[in-house]
Order: structure tokens, then sequence, then C-alpha cells
């Protein structure tokens, strides 16, 4: 598993160039696809605008839910585990009603690898707090609920690409993204007080416990 806890994997990616760029899945609504289950990019599209225009990038975006479920579609969220857990059989994914997707789930997990992989991604970056994307903290069952309920761990697509051996680094792993960026913009400079999600406040206090998958 190559999450953001791991900053020595993310180190050892090749040193990327104009003309070999690194090869990085992206969470479609990263790059401003209108994917998301409304039908909008949950304001996404900018957060990463400056470091996918690098040179020395080759953004690979792909939804796995639009893929599987189409768009616009219910919202689905895991209950009884995280994605590792719903791989393995021990948790489903539904949606606010109840209708049971963990099929699609999965279909469309297997779809994004399968994509990465023709593909030849080196590293993905993805959608936190997704029951397919998320990789740092999920909904702990359904979130259109009055009182939503949160937990580490990771959606169902990332847990097949972790399997895969692709490392995966949400767009709230702040020290992370600066790390990779100077790797890619060898002028940049990092905000050295920047925080992976996992040591962001708010989940020290809420959810501080160990992520079930570091
Ligand atoms: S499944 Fe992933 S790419 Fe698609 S809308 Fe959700 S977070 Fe974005």
């Amino acid at each position: 598993m190559l999450l953001a806890h791991h900053p020595e994997a993310l180190a050892a990616l090749r040193a990327p160039t104009v003309d070999d760029p690194w090869r990085v899945l992206v969470s479609g609504c990263l790059a401003a696809w209108p994917c998301g289950v409304d039908g909008s990019d949950y304001g996404l599209g900018s957060v990463l605008r400056e470091l996918l225009a690098l040179p020395t990038v080759r953004a690979l975006p792909f939804c796995p839910e639009q893929h599987a479920l189409g768009t616009p579609r219910t919202m689905p969220d895991i209950h009884g585990g995280d994605g590792v857990d719903v791989v393995l059989g021990k948790a489903r994914v539904l949606d606010e009603h109840g209708a049971d997707l963990t099929e699609k789930m999965l279909e469309g997990a297997r779809a994004m690898l399968a994509f990465a992989q023709r593909e030849r991604a080196e590293l993905a970056i993805l959608t936190d707090a997704s029951a397919a994307c998320g990789s740092q903290v999920i909904s702990d069952g359904c979130r259109l609920v009055e009182v939503r309920q949160h937990q580490k761990g990771v959606g169902v697509a990332t847990a097949v690409l972790l399997d895969a051996g692709l490392p995966v680094v949400s767009q709230r792993d702040f020290l992370t993204l600066g790390a990779l960026r100077s790797r890619l913009e060898p002028s940049y400079a990092p905000d050295p007080d920047a925080r992976d999600h996992h040591r962001h406040p708010w989940t020290l206090e809420h959810l501080p416990g160990p992520h079930p998958r570091a």
C-alpha cells in the first residue's frame, strides 16, 4: 500500500523530464471533468491546474463511477468497511436509497486499473472522501444523512490500484503534493508547513486512530 504516509516510496519515483513526463492517473473531477454524481466537477477542476499543466506531467483522467454507473447517478458510499473490505467481499457499497452498487463500483475500479496499466501510469492523484477514489478519509456509511460519519480508509478504486502497486496521493495531501511538484519543477519552493490529510488538525481530532491501510 503506497499512500502519502510513505514519502520514501514517492521519493523513489524516477526523474521526470519534458521528453518523458510522469504519467499521472488523475480523478476525472480533478481534471475538471463534469463527472460528479450531480454532473459537476465538485469545484475541484482548478485545484491541481498548475501541477497538471507542467510540461513534466502527462495527466491521465478517469472516473471509475462514471464509467460504470454513468452521470448523473445516485451517491455511492461504503458500509461495513473500506474499499479493501469491498474487494474482499466483507463490505458493500450502497446508495442513499439502499440500492447495492458493489458490483458496479468494482467494475469501475477494474476499468480504472486497466486504463492506468494501458497508459503505464506511475502515480495516481485521486479525490479524497470518494467511495471510489478516496485514500485517506471516506464516509462511514451513507453521507446523505443528518450527521455524516467518517472513517480512515480507501475507496474501491484506490484499493484496486494500490493492490496493483500504484502509489496513490489525495488532493488534500499538501505536503506530498508540494514535494512532488518540487520534483516536477525544481524552481518550486514547497510550503514547509504544509500537511498531508492524515496530519490535518481535523483528522487528528476526529479520527485519531491509525489508517487501516498505511
Ligand atoms: S468517482 Fe472519482 S473521478 Fe469520479 S467523480 Fe468521484 S471522485 Fe471524481
